[in-house]
């Protein structure tokens, strides 16, 4: 399994840039080095790049600070499969066993630092307990099918609910002729 990060911490978001100081650390330890990566000046290019090239899209906002979560509706587009916290536009797209995972549902709790334990766990188990399986499990053509049935399930339940039709119809009906 390989991990790309990708993203932009905010000027003024201290605890933000080191985090990505430490990510910057994990990526060049030897053990790591081929297994985590991080690409910087995240913009329209590489979000191109990434939202078709990647198997699984990772989105790890706190609840519920995300406003909505537009770079995993991309990603679903593109064939990946959701991995995200319950929050934004997820919270309304994620059908379990169907579409993608989730990473738990709603806060456990109010305390920060036990929520990301909670969390973290929960990344890890689906992780190692079903979704590197699904990936890897193959039939004797080489085709991972319970894979491709999820992206298939991604695509299906994304495209037609969450695209720019409904942004700006909803923009319109919902905040400026209302
Ligand atoms: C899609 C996109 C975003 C928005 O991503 P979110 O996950 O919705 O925050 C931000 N920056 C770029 C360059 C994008 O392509």
């Amino acid at each position: 399994m390989q991990i790309i990060f990708a993203g932009k911490a905010h000027p003024a978001d201290e605890e933000g840039k080191r985090i990505i100081q430490r990510l910057m650390e994990w990526t060049r330890h030897p053990d790591l080095r081929d297994r985590i990566a991080f690409i910087e000046d995240y913009d329209m290019y590489t979000a191109k790049l990434l939202v078709q090239g990647v198997d699984l899209w990772l989105n790890t906002p706190r609840r519920p600070l995300e406003a909505s979560g537009t770079s995993g509706q991309k990603a679903a587009l593109n064939g990946a499969i959701n991995f995200g916290v319950c929050d934004g536009w997820w919270r309304e797209a994620y059908q379990a066993d169907l579409n993608g995972w989730s990473i738990g549902k709603d806060a456990d709790t109010s305390d920060q630092d036990v929520q990301n334990m909670i969390d973290a766990e929960s990344i890890y188990a689906q992780l190692e307990r079903e979704i590197v399986r699904l990936y890897y499990n193959c039939d004797r053509s080489g085709i991972p099918r319970g894979w491709v049935k999820r992206m298939k399930a991604s695509i299906r339940t994304v495209a037609p609910r969450f695209n720019t039709d409904r942004m700006v119809t909803e923009y319109v009906t919902r905040l400026y002729t209302s």
